[in-house]
């Protein structure tokens, strides 16, 4: 017994190791249940009564001295295999997947791209805002349906701070700071209490368009939206502008745009009417421009609005708009750029 331990001693005096999987080999061997040290345990029972101190002072020993070996190999190996001594500089790098960018930036930086050929500048303003900045200041009646809590998200525990129902607040409030000639486009994010479909979601994005200065009219409303409809889908888009009405402008329309994927013939996706429509715009209200401390006798204005999700469902069929916020890889990856 006595050779034996001391065999076992001398073994594992002796052991080195190359790679990690050798570290488990040794533990295994010697430590395990089944190892070699755990067998002399049980021969132990055997010895004769008058050698057990000895010999179990010397078991012991070994057992002490294995579990110290093992761990002096283990941090042996370690410092050795070290991550910052095993860099090889001339490994080829990792192929970094590329990632794409989400539908709606991608249209989103598309149309500021394009006002911003027209000379707009970007202008942001905050989401969570004031009824001042998204209602009053834009016209709106007292009773106007919007300002309902169907409609708006109210913080609760103040019934004037809410979360902005459209990015025309940053319009009210680029007026208010800055003199004519203004010419912004508003892209950002906004919440309506809406029950969440295929079709309609509690935010959304859009981007407005503000343009104030002497002498502005509807002809230069009119151009600015036939080069956007064509930069945007295509030099042969046509438009079609129809009365609508809102609180901040007068005259206000809508537009629709030649449906680009029948090119006005009439298809299910246009409902057979070859028009497809994709924003609001107006000439700006005078009680707006005077609410922001311009003079409306002396300066007019255009604002156009519209939905990014419906511009990016119109050049990239989606059908559903939950899409864009759910997060799916599968769905994303189909927007990815080539490289
Ligand atoms: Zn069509």
């Amino acid at each position: 017994m006595i050779e034996k331990i001391q065999r076992i001693r001398e073994e594992i005096e002796a052991l080195k190791v190359s790679k990690s999987e050798d570290l488990e080999a040794i533990r295994i061997k010697y430590l395990s249940k089944k190892g070699e040290i755990s067998q002399l345990f049980n021969d132990f029972r055997s010895v004769a009564a008058d050698q057990k101190r000895e010999v179990g002072k010397q078991l012991n020993e070994l057992k002490e001295r294995a579990v110290e070996k093992l761990n002096e190999l283990k941090s042996e190996f370690e410092d050795t295999h070290s991550d910052e001594q095993n860099i090889d500089l001339t490994r080829t790098a990792y192929p970094i997947p590329m990632g794409s960018r989400h539908p709606l930036s991608l249209v989103k930086n598309e149309i500021c791209d394009i006002f911003g050929r027209l000379g707009f500048s970007i202008a942001e303003g905050p989401e969570i805002e004031d009824d001042w900045h998204v209602f009053s200041a834009l016209n709106f009646a007292e009773d106007h349906p919007a300002r309902d809590m169907q409609d708006t998200f109210f913080i609760q525990r103040s019934p004037d701070i809410l979360l902005r129902t459209h990015t025309s607040s940053v319009q009210t409030r680029t007026m208010e700071h800055a003199q004519p000639p203004i010419r912004i486009i508003c892209p950002g994010r906004v919440y309506r209490n809406e029950a969440i479909s295929y079709r309609a979601h509690c935010f959304f994005h859009q981007v407005e368009a503000l343009y104030v200065d002497k002498n502005v009219s509807f002809a230069d409303l009119k151009q600015a939206l036939l080069y956007f409809a064509k930069e945007m889908f295509g030099s042969e888009t046509q438009i079609r502008l129809r009365p609508s009405y809102f609180p901040f402008t007068e005259p206000s329309a809508e537009m629709d745009i030649s449906c680009n994927i029948c090119g006005g013939k009439g298809c299910a996706f246009c409902k057979h009417t070859g028009w497809v429509e994709i924003l609001g715009c107006g000439m700006v209200d005078p009680n707006v421009l005077d609410a922001c401390g311009i003079d409306s006798k002396v300066y007019s204005g255009y604002a156009l609005g519209m939905g990014i999700e419906r511009i990016t469902n119109l050049k990239y069929k989606v059908k559903d708009l939950r899409m864009f916020s759910e997060n799916d890889v599968r769905f994303l990856e189909k927007f990815e750029s080539a490289h």
